[in-house]
Protein backbone atom coordinates (compact mmCIF):
# COMPACT_ATOMS: atom_id res chain seq x y z
CA UNK A 1 0.00 0.00 0.00
CA UNK A 2 1.07 2.94 -0.89
CA UNK A 3 2.23 5.38 2.22
CA UNK A 4 0.98 9.59 1.90
CA UNK A 5 4.07 10.35 2.39
CA UNK A 6 5.37 7.77 -0.66
CA UNK A 7 2.41 9.27 -2.19
CA UNK A 8 3.54 12.83 -1.73
CA UNK A 9 7.28 11.86 -2.90
CA UNK A 10 6.22 10.76 -6.15
CA UNK A 11 3.88 12.99 -7.36
CA UNK A 12 6.20 15.90 -6.10
CA UNK A 13 9.13 14.04 -8.69
CA UNK A 14 6.42 13.71 -11.68
CA UNK A 15 5.81 17.27 -10.61
CA UNK A 16 9.27 17.95 -10.87
CA UNK A 17 9.81 16.36 -14.18
CA UNK A 18 11.30 13.30 -13.22
CA UNK A 19 10.21 10.23 -14.34
CA UNK A 20 9.95 6.67 -12.12
CA UNK A 21 10.78 3.95 -14.95
CA UNK A 22 8.69 1.32 -15.37
CA UNK A 23 9.47 -2.18 -13.05
CA UNK A 24 10.76 0.28 -10.07
CA UNK A 25 11.87 -1.70 -7.14
CA UNK A 26 10.23 0.26 -3.80
CA UNK A 27 11.94 -0.38 -0.93
CA UNK A 28 9.17 -0.72 2.13
CA UNK A 29 9.48 1.64 5.25
CA UNK A 30 9.45 -0.22 8.77
CA UNK A 31 10.05 2.88 11.20
CA UNK A 32 14.39 2.47 10.12
CA UNK A 33 15.92 4.82 7.66
CA UNK A 34 16.18 2.61 4.60
CA UNK A 35 19.03 3.24 2.63
CA UNK A 36 20.42 2.77 -0.88
CA UNK A 37 24.57 1.96 -0.97
CA UNK A 38 26.40 2.56 -4.51
CA UNK A 39 29.14 -0.01 -4.42
CA UNK A 40 30.24 -3.09 -3.12
CA UNK A 41 33.68 -2.14 -2.59
CA UNK A 42 35.08 -1.96 1.31
CA UNK A 43 33.23 1.41 1.94
CA UNK A 44 29.92 0.26 1.01
CA UNK A 45 29.97 -3.37 2.31
CA UNK A 46 31.37 -2.01 5.28
CA UNK A 47 28.61 0.77 6.08
CA UNK A 48 26.26 -1.88 4.91
CA UNK A 49 27.30 -4.37 7.24
CA UNK A 50 26.95 -1.60 10.22
CA UNK A 51 23.53 -0.70 8.67
CA UNK A 52 21.71 -4.37 9.34
CA UNK A 53 23.56 -4.49 12.45
CA UNK A 54 21.38 -1.05 13.52
CA UNK A 55 18.29 -3.03 11.78
CA UNK A 56 18.19 -0.45 8.68
CA UNK A 57 17.07 -2.28 5.35
CA UNK A 58 19.68 -1.82 2.78
CA UNK A 59 20.48 -2.35 -1.08
CA UNK A 60 23.69 -2.29 -2.40
CA UNK A 61 24.08 -1.36 -5.85
CA UNK A 62 27.15 -2.89 -7.85
CA UNK A 63 27.97 -2.38 -11.41
CA UNK A 64 30.55 -4.70 -11.40
CA UNK A 65 29.60 -8.56 -11.96
CA UNK A 66 31.46 -9.08 -8.41
CA UNK A 67 31.92 -7.28 -5.10
CA UNK A 68 35.05 -6.17 -3.25
CA UNK A 69 35.88 -3.43 -5.98
CA UNK A 70 39.30 -2.58 -5.48
CA UNK A 71 39.74 -5.71 -3.71
CA UNK A 72 40.39 -8.55 -6.11
CA UNK A 73 42.39 -11.85 -5.35
CA UNK A 74 43.50 -13.94 -8.00
CA UNK A 75 44.25 -17.57 -8.23
CA UNK A 76 47.51 -17.67 -10.49
CA UNK A 77 48.22 -21.17 -10.04
CA UNK A 78 45.08 -23.75 -9.17
CA UNK A 79 47.69 -26.87 -8.44
CA UNK A 80 48.99 -25.40 -5.92
CA UNK A 81 46.17 -22.93 -4.63
CA UNK A 82 48.35 -19.55 -5.01
CA UNK A 83 46.71 -16.65 -4.60
CA UNK A 84 47.76 -12.89 -5.17
CA UNK A 85 46.56 -9.64 -5.38
CA UNK A 86 45.77 -7.55 -8.32
CA UNK A 87 44.45 -4.45 -6.50
CA UNK A 88 44.56 -3.92 -2.18
CA UNK A 89 47.56 -6.02 -0.72
CA UNK A 90 49.17 -5.21 2.38
CA UNK A 91 46.75 -4.53 6.11
CA UNK A 92 48.55 -2.87 7.90
CA UNK A 93 49.25 -3.08 11.79
CA UNK A 94 47.96 0.18 12.67
CA UNK A 95 44.33 -0.38 11.04
CA UNK A 96 42.47 -1.27 13.73
CA UNK A 97 39.22 -1.63 12.04
CA UNK A 98 39.97 -4.23 9.22
CA UNK A 99 41.63 -5.95 11.93
CA UNK A 100 38.70 -6.07 14.16
CA UNK A 101 36.60 -7.35 11.22
CA UNK A 102 38.96 -9.68 9.78
CA UNK A 103 38.81 -11.02 13.35
CA UNK A 104 34.64 -10.98 14.21
CA UNK A 105 34.59 -12.71 10.73
CA UNK A 106 36.95 -15.46 11.72
CA UNK A 107 39.48 -14.39 8.92
CA UNK A 108 43.02 -15.60 9.58
CA UNK A 109 46.01 -13.07 8.95
CA UNK A 110 49.47 -14.05 7.54
CA UNK A 111 52.53 -12.02 7.89
CA UNK A 112 53.38 -10.45 4.76
CA UNK A 113 56.78 -8.15 5.61
CA UNK A 114 59.40 -7.70 2.94
CA UNK A 115 63.17 -7.19 4.04
CA UNK A 116 63.97 -4.77 0.76
CA UNK A 117 66.79 -5.51 -1.55
CA UNK A 118 67.77 -2.66 -4.51
CA UNK A 119 69.13 -2.62 -7.46
CA UNK A 120 70.40 1.11 -8.71
CA UNK A 121 72.78 2.12 -11.10
CA UNK A 122 73.31 -1.18 -12.16
CA UNK A 123 74.26 -2.90 -8.53
CA UNK A 124 72.72 -5.32 -6.84
CA UNK A 125 72.51 -4.86 -3.17
CA UNK A 126 70.88 -7.74 -0.85
CA UNK A 127 68.58 -7.02 1.96
CA UNK A 128 70.64 -4.86 4.72
CA UNK A 129 73.26 -4.47 2.08
CA UNK A 130 72.09 -0.83 1.55
CA UNK A 131 71.06 2.25 3.20
CA UNK A 132 70.31 5.45 3.16
CA UNK A 133 73.46 8.15 4.05
CA UNK A 134 73.80 8.10 8.09
CA UNK A 135 73.46 11.92 7.60
CA UNK A 136 70.02 11.56 5.82
CA UNK A 137 68.91 8.79 8.46
CA UNK A 138 69.70 11.45 10.93
CA UNK A 139 67.65 14.37 9.43
CA UNK A 140 64.74 11.65 8.50
CA UNK A 141 64.61 10.82 12.02
CA UNK A 142 64.21 14.13 13.41
CA UNK A 143 61.56 15.15 10.72
CA UNK A 144 59.57 12.18 11.76
CA UNK A 145 59.79 13.09 15.33
CA UNK A 146 58.76 16.55 15.35
CA UNK A 147 55.67 15.78 13.19
CA UNK A 148 54.21 15.44 16.64
CA UNK A 149 54.47 19.34 17.38
CA UNK A 150 53.42 19.97 13.75
CA UNK A 151 50.12 22.89 14.33
CA UNK A 152 47.37 22.43 12.39
CA UNK A 153 48.14 25.52 10.32
CA UNK A 154 51.75 24.27 9.97
CA UNK A 155 50.34 21.26 8.50
CA UNK A 156 48.28 23.20 5.82
CA UNK A 157 51.20 24.96 5.18
CA UNK A 158 53.38 21.67 4.45
CA UNK A 159 50.27 20.75 2.44
CA UNK A 160 50.71 23.92 -0.29
CA UNK A 161 53.95 21.98 -1.04
CA UNK A 162 55.36 18.72 -2.48
CA UNK A 163 57.29 15.87 -1.17
CA UNK A 164 60.35 16.20 -3.28
CA UNK A 165 60.40 19.74 -2.85
CA UNK A 166 60.08 19.55 0.44
CA UNK A 167 62.99 16.79 1.29
CA UNK A 168 65.38 18.80 -1.20
CA UNK A 169 64.28 22.04 0.96
CA UNK A 170 66.17 19.74 4.28
CA UNK A 171 68.94 18.88 2.56
CA UNK A 172 68.65 14.98 1.38
CA UNK A 173 71.37 14.33 -1.01
CA UNK A 174 71.20 13.10 -4.65
CA UNK A 175 71.66 9.45 -4.23
CA UNK A 176 69.41 9.31 -1.07
CA UNK A 177 67.00 11.66 -2.60
CA UNK A 178 66.66 9.31 -6.23
CA UNK A 179 66.04 5.89 -3.71
CA UNK A 180 63.61 7.76 -1.74
CA UNK A 181 61.55 8.45 -4.78
CA UNK A 182 62.11 4.74 -6.27
CA UNK A 183 60.28 3.64 -2.54
CA UNK A 184 57.78 6.77 -1.44
CA UNK A 185 56.43 6.44 -5.35
CA UNK A 186 55.13 3.17 -4.44
CA UNK A 187 53.50 4.01 -1.92
CA UNK A 188 51.68 6.90 -3.46
CA UNK A 189 51.37 5.78 -7.00
CA UNK A 190 52.67 8.90 -8.96
CA UNK A 191 56.56 10.55 -8.60
CA UNK A 192 56.92 12.15 -5.36
CA UNK A 193 56.77 15.79 -7.23
CA UNK A 194 53.22 15.13 -7.32
CA UNK A 195 52.37 14.33 -3.80
CA UNK A 196 51.21 16.42 -1.01
CA UNK A 197 54.16 16.73 0.90
CA UNK A 198 51.72 16.92 4.13
CA UNK A 199 49.55 13.88 2.20
CA UNK A 200 53.13 11.56 2.58
CA UNK A 201 54.63 13.09 5.91
CA UNK A 202 51.53 12.02 8.03
CA UNK A 203 52.23 8.73 5.87
CA UNK A 204 55.16 7.79 7.29
CA UNK A 205 55.06 9.39 10.91
CA UNK A 206 51.50 7.89 11.65
CA UNK A 207 52.06 4.35 9.98
CA UNK A 208 53.97 1.22 11.57
CA UNK A 209 56.89 0.60 10.77
CA UNK A 210 57.10 -1.57 7.84
CA UNK A 211 55.21 1.35 6.40
CA UNK A 212 51.53 -0.69 6.49
CA UNK A 213 52.93 -3.35 4.86
CA UNK A 214 52.19 -6.17 7.37
CA UNK A 215 49.52 -8.73 6.95
CA UNK A 216 47.69 -10.22 4.08
CA UNK A 217 44.36 -12.04 4.43
CA UNK A 218 44.74 -16.28 4.21
CA UNK A 219 43.13 -17.10 0.98
CA UNK A 220 43.09 -13.90 -0.12
CA UNK A 221 41.91 -10.56 0.51
CA UNK A 222 38.90 -10.99 -1.29
CA UNK A 223 37.78 -13.32 1.76
CA UNK A 224 36.84 -10.08 4.08
CA UNK A 225 34.05 -9.12 1.10
CA UNK A 226 32.61 -12.43 0.85
CA UNK A 227 32.30 -12.35 4.41
CA UNK A 228 30.79 -9.27 4.80
CA UNK A 229 28.63 -10.37 1.98
CA UNK A 230 26.98 -13.19 3.75
CA UNK A 231 26.48 -11.69 6.75
CA UNK A 232 24.69 -8.73 4.53
CA UNK A 233 22.89 -11.02 2.73
CA UNK A 234 23.31 -12.28 -1.01
CA UNK A 235 19.54 -10.61 -1.70
CA UNK A 236 20.49 -7.12 -0.19
CA UNK A 237 23.96 -6.82 -2.74
CA UNK A 238 22.64 -6.61 -6.47
CA UNK A 239 25.81 -7.10 -8.96
CA UNK A 240 24.99 -5.75 -12.65
CA UNK A 241 23.48 -2.52 -11.51
CA UNK A 242 25.44 0.63 -12.82
CA UNK A 243 23.69 3.21 -11.46
CA UNK A 244 23.22 5.89 -13.94
CA UNK A 245 20.50 8.80 -12.29
CA UNK A 246 20.12 10.16 -8.78
CA UNK A 247 17.32 12.12 -8.03
CA UNK A 248 16.48 13.97 -4.74
CA UNK A 249 13.88 15.77 -3.44
CA UNK A 250 12.08 16.19 -0.27
CA UNK A 251 14.24 13.74 2.39
CA UNK A 252 13.65 10.92 -0.43
CA UNK A 253 16.29 9.48 -2.99
CA UNK A 254 15.65 7.38 -6.12
CA UNK A 255 18.59 6.14 -7.78
CA UNK A 256 18.15 4.57 -11.57
CA UNK A 257 20.25 1.73 -12.79
CA UNK A 258 21.25 1.18 -16.43
CA UNK A 259 19.32 -1.66 -16.40
CA UNK A 260 15.96 0.57 -16.13
CA UNK A 261 15.14 -0.44 -12.47
CA UNK A 262 14.72 2.28 -10.14
CA UNK A 263 14.88 2.12 -6.12
CA UNK A 264 14.18 4.38 -3.53
CA UNK A 265 15.11 5.04 -0.12
CA UNK A 266 15.38 7.52 2.61
CA UNK A 267 19.45 7.87 2.22
CA UNK A 268 21.78 7.36 -0.20
CA UNK A 269 25.43 6.33 0.59
CA UNK A 270 27.32 6.82 -2.48
CA UNK A 271 31.25 5.04 -2.55
CA UNK A 272 32.24 5.21 -5.96
CA UNK A 273 35.64 6.53 -6.81
CA UNK A 274 35.28 10.50 -8.34
CA UNK A 275 35.73 9.42 -12.04
CA UNK A 276 32.31 7.36 -11.82
CA UNK A 277 30.66 9.73 -9.13
CA UNK A 278 31.06 12.30 -12.10
CA UNK A 279 29.68 9.96 -14.50
CA UNK A 280 26.64 9.23 -12.81
CA UNK A 281 23.44 11.99 -13.73
CA UNK A 282 22.27 14.05 -10.32
CA UNK A 283 18.70 16.32 -10.17
CA UNK A 284 19.31 18.13 -8.46
CA UNK A 285 22.92 18.54 -9.80
CA UNK A 286 25.98 18.75 -7.59
CA UNK A 287 26.72 21.88 -6.35
CA UNK A 288 29.69 23.58 -8.20
CA UNK A 289 32.28 23.10 -5.48
CA UNK A 290 31.99 19.78 -5.62
CA UNK A 291 32.26 19.08 -9.14
CA UNK A 292 35.29 21.51 -8.95
CA UNK A 293 36.79 19.27 -6.52
CA UNK A 294 36.11 16.39 -8.31
CA UNK A 295 37.82 17.51 -11.52
CA UNK A 296 40.44 18.68 -9.36
CA UNK A 297 41.53 15.35 -7.79
CA UNK A 298 43.50 12.83 -9.14
CA UNK A 299 44.14 8.88 -9.21
CA UNK A 300 47.08 7.36 -9.16
CA UNK A 301 49.04 4.52 -12.43
CA UNK A 302 49.63 1.50 -10.88
CA UNK A 303 50.26 -1.27 -12.90
CA UNK A 304 50.16 -4.72 -11.58
CA UNK A 305 52.15 -7.41 -13.22
CA UNK A 306 52.58 -11.14 -11.48
CA UNK A 307 54.84 -13.46 -13.24
CA UNK A 308 54.57 -17.15 -12.13
CA UNK A 309 58.20 -18.77 -12.18
CA UNK A 310 58.36 -23.03 -11.93
CA UNK A 311 60.45 -22.06 -9.10
CA UNK A 312 61.14 -19.26 -6.04
CA UNK A 313 64.79 -18.96 -6.92
CA UNK A 314 64.78 -15.68 -4.39
CA UNK A 315 65.38 -18.06 -1.98
CA UNK A 316 63.63 -15.95 1.00
CA UNK A 317 59.90 -15.68 1.55
CA UNK A 318 59.72 -12.18 2.53
CA UNK A 319 61.54 -10.92 -1.06
CA UNK A 320 60.87 -7.61 -2.23
CA UNK A 321 63.46 -5.46 -4.28
CA UNK A 322 62.99 -1.78 -5.81
CA UNK A 323 64.84 -1.30 -8.78
CA UNK A 324 65.49 1.84 -11.03
CA UNK A 325 64.76 0.26 -14.01
CA UNK A 326 61.31 -0.37 -15.71
CA UNK A 327 60.14 -3.15 -13.30
CA UNK A 328 60.56 -0.92 -10.74
CA UNK A 329 59.25 -2.63 -7.46
CA UNK A 330 59.21 -6.38 -6.75
CA UNK A 331 58.08 -8.65 -4.24
CA UNK A 332 56.98 -11.82 -3.44
CA UNK A 333 53.38 -11.86 -3.68
CA UNK A 334 52.65 -15.77 -2.66
CA UNK A 335 54.88 -15.39 0.69
CA UNK A 336 53.84 -18.11 2.91
CA UNK A 337 51.87 -19.80 0.73
CA UNK A 338 53.61 -23.41 0.25
CA UNK A 339 53.86 -24.68 -3.04
CA UNK A 340 57.41 -25.42 -5.61
CA UNK A 341 56.07 -22.44 -7.57
CA UNK A 342 56.37 -18.32 -6.61
CA UNK A 343 55.04 -15.59 -7.81
CA UNK A 344 56.39 -11.99 -8.06
CA UNK A 345 54.57 -9.49 -8.57
CA UNK A 346 56.35 -6.46 -10.69
CA UNK A 347 54.86 -3.18 -9.22
CA UNK A 348 55.00 -0.01 -11.47
CA UNK A 349 53.40 3.57 -10.93
CA UNK A 350 53.17 6.62 -13.26
CA UNK A 351 54.24 7.10 -17.05
CA UNK A 352 56.35 3.60 -16.27
CA UNK A 353 52.95 1.93 -15.59
CA UNK A 354 51.13 3.70 -17.95
CA UNK A 355 53.90 2.75 -20.98
CA UNK A 356 54.22 -1.29 -19.88
CA UNK A 357 50.22 -1.65 -19.75
CA UNK A 358 50.51 -1.08 -23.46
CA UNK A 359 53.12 -3.48 -24.46
CA UNK A 360 52.75 -6.98 -25.52
CA UNK A 361 53.47 -10.28 -23.29
CA UNK A 362 56.90 -10.78 -24.57
CA UNK A 363 57.94 -7.17 -24.44
CA UNK A 364 56.65 -7.44 -20.64
CA UNK A 365 58.77 -10.60 -19.73
CA UNK A 366 61.66 -9.39 -21.36
CA UNK A 367 61.58 -6.46 -19.04
CA UNK A 368 60.77 -8.11 -15.73
CA UNK A 369 63.42 -10.46 -17.20
CA UNK A 370 66.28 -7.45 -17.66
CA UNK A 371 65.22 -5.94 -14.09
CA UNK A 372 65.96 -8.81 -12.37
CA UNK A 373 69.15 -9.85 -14.19
CA UNK A 374 72.02 -8.00 -12.07
CA UNK A 375 70.59 -9.55 -9.10
CA UNK A 376 68.98 -13.11 -10.73
CA UNK A 377 70.92 -13.61 -14.30
CA UNK A 378 68.52 -14.84 -16.89
CA UNK A 379 65.32 -16.14 -15.35
CA UNK A 380 63.42 -16.04 -18.43
CA UNK A 381 63.31 -19.85 -19.03
CA UNK A 382 61.60 -20.52 -15.14
CA UNK A 383 58.58 -18.33 -16.07
CA UNK A 384 55.09 -20.21 -16.14
CA UNK A 385 53.08 -17.56 -16.58
CA UNK A 386 52.05 -14.09 -16.14
CA UNK A 387 49.06 -11.69 -15.51
CA UNK A 388 48.77 -7.79 -15.47
CA UNK A 389 46.15 -5.75 -14.02
CA UNK A 390 46.53 -1.80 -15.06
CA UNK A 391 44.45 0.46 -12.84
CA UNK A 392 44.68 3.53 -14.59
CA UNK A 393 42.18 2.56 -17.60
CA UNK A 394 39.85 0.63 -15.09
CA UNK A 395 36.41 1.98 -15.80
CA UNK A 396 34.98 2.97 -12.88
CA UNK A 397 38.47 4.62 -11.08
CA UNK A 398 40.91 5.66 -13.80
CA UNK A 399 43.32 5.07 -11.41
CA UNK A 400 44.62 2.83 -8.25
CA UNK A 401 43.45 5.38 -5.82
CA UNK A 402 43.27 8.82 -4.85
CA UNK A 403 46.35 11.24 -5.24
CA UNK A 404 46.19 14.18 -3.51
CA UNK A 405 48.58 16.84 -4.81
CA UNK A 406 49.67 20.19 -3.52
CA UNK A 407 47.31 22.22 -1.38
CA UNK A 408 44.73 19.39 -2.19
CA UNK A 409 44.15 17.70 1.44
CA UNK A 410 42.53 20.50 3.44
CA UNK A 411 40.57 22.06 0.39
CA UNK A 412 39.50 19.48 -1.77
CA UNK A 413 38.92 16.34 0.92
CA UNK A 414 36.18 18.27 2.89
CA UNK A 415 34.41 19.22 0.10
CA UNK A 416 34.15 15.94 -1.86
CA UNK A 417 33.12 14.90 1.94
CA UNK A 418 30.55 16.99 2.03
CA UNK A 419 26.90 15.76 2.64
CA UNK A 420 24.21 16.55 -0.44
CA UNK A 421 20.63 16.42 0.32
CA UNK A 422 20.33 12.83 1.46
CA UNK A 423 23.52 11.37 0.02
CA UNK A 424 26.32 10.58 2.36
CA UNK A 425 29.83 9.88 0.51
CA UNK A 426 32.05 7.84 1.23
CA UNK A 427 35.23 5.87 -0.02
CA UNK A 428 38.98 5.60 0.25
CA UNK A 429 39.29 8.84 -1.11
CA UNK A 430 37.62 10.22 1.88
CA UNK A 431 39.76 9.49 4.79
CA UNK A 432 42.66 10.02 6.89
CA UNK A 433 43.88 6.44 5.96
CA UNK A 434 43.38 7.53 2.22
CA UNK A 435 44.72 4.83 -0.29
CA UNK A 436 43.73 1.75 2.02
CA UNK A 437 41.26 -0.61 2.35
CA UNK A 438 41.23 0.83 6.18
CA UNK A 439 39.74 4.36 5.03
CA UNK A 440 37.61 2.81 2.96
CA UNK A 441 36.21 1.18 5.66
CA UNK A 442 36.12 3.68 7.97
CA UNK A 443 34.31 6.25 6.12
CA UNK A 444 31.64 3.49 5.32
CA UNK A 445 31.12 3.04 9.11
CA UNK A 446 30.70 6.65 9.65
CA UNK A 447 28.27 7.13 7.04
CA UNK A 448 26.45 4.43 8.15
CA UNK A 449 26.50 5.93 11.83
CA UNK A 450 25.12 9.34 11.02
CA UNK A 451 22.24 7.74 9.10
CA UNK A 452 21.32 5.59 11.87
CA UNK A 453 23.24 6.45 15.13
C1 LIG B 1 46.82 -1.55 -7.26
C2 LIG B 1 46.28 -1.22 -5.91
C3 LIG B 1 47.04 -1.47 -4.79
C4 LIG B 1 46.54 -1.19 -3.52
N1 LIG B 1 47.26 -1.54 -2.43
C5 LIG B 1 46.70 -1.43 -1.21
C6 LIG B 1 47.32 -2.04 -0.07
O1 LIG B 1 48.36 -2.68 -0.19
N2 LIG B 1 46.71 -1.90 1.14
C7 LIG B 1 45.52 -1.25 1.30
O2 LIG B 1 45.01 -1.16 2.42
N3 LIG B 1 44.90 -0.67 0.22
C8 LIG B 1 45.46 -0.77 -1.01
N4 LIG B 1 44.81 -0.29 -2.10
C9 LIG B 1 43.64 0.58 -1.91
C10 LIG B 1 42.35 -0.18 -1.62
O3 LIG B 1 42.15 -1.16 -2.60
C11 LIG B 1 41.21 0.84 -1.65
O4 LIG B 1 41.50 1.88 -0.74
C12 LIG B 1 39.86 0.27 -1.29
O5 LIG B 1 39.67 -1.03 -1.76
C13 LIG B 1 38.79 1.21 -1.86
O6 LIG B 1 37.51 0.79 -1.46
P1 LIG B 1 36.26 1.69 -1.80
O7 LIG B 1 35.07 1.00 -1.27
O8 LIG B 1 36.53 3.09 -1.37
O9 LIG B 1 36.21 1.77 -3.40
P2 LIG B 1 36.02 0.59 -4.46
O10 LIG B 1 36.68 -0.63 -4.00
O11 LIG B 1 36.43 1.16 -5.77
O12 LIG B 1 34.45 0.37 -4.44
C14 LIG B 1 33.57 1.18 -5.16
C15 LIG B 1 32.60 0.27 -5.89
O13 LIG B 1 31.64 1.08 -6.55
C16 LIG B 1 31.30 0.45 -7.78
N5 LIG B 1 30.73 1.47 -8.65
C17 LIG B 1 31.36 2.52 -9.22
N6 LIG B 1 30.47 3.25 -9.94
C18 LIG B 1 29.27 2.66 -9.81
C19 LIG B 1 27.97 2.95 -10.32
N7 LIG B 1 27.74 4.01 -11.11
N8 LIG B 1 26.96 2.11 -9.99
C20 LIG B 1 27.16 1.03 -9.18
N9 LIG B 1 28.39 0.71 -8.69
C21 LIG B 1 29.43 1.52 -8.99
C22 LIG B 1 32.64 -0.09 -8.26
O14 LIG B 1 32.46 -1.12 -9.21
C23 LIG B 1 33.26 -0.59 -6.94
O15 LIG B 1 32.97 -1.95 -6.72
C24 LIG B 1 45.27 -0.59 -3.38
C25 LIG B 1 44.50 -0.34 -4.51
C26 LIG B 1 44.99 -0.68 -5.77
C27 LIG B 1 44.11 -0.47 -6.97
Amino acid sequence: MTSRRDFLKSSALLAAGTLILPGAVSINSIGKPKVIIIGAGFAGLAAAYRLKQRGCEVTILESRGRIGGRVFSHTIDKDEDLVIELGADWVGASHERILALSGELGLELMNYQFDSHLIYAGQYYPKGAWDYSSDWKTKFAKIMTEYDKLTDLDKQKLDKMDWWRYLVNNGISERDLQIRELFDSTDFGESIRHVSAYAAMAEYAESSEKNEMDFKIKGGNSRLPEKLAEKIGADNILLGHKVVEVQQLDGTVSVICNNGKTFSGDNLICTTPTYSLSRISWKPGLPEEKIDAINALQYARISKHAILFDERFWNDESFDMVTDVYGHYFYHGTKNQPGKKGALISYTIGDKADVVSRQNDEFKINMISDSLRAGFGDVKNKVVKQISYYWGTNQTSKGAYALYGKGQWYTVMPILKKKFLSTYFAGEHLSDWQGFMEGAIITGEEAADEIAG
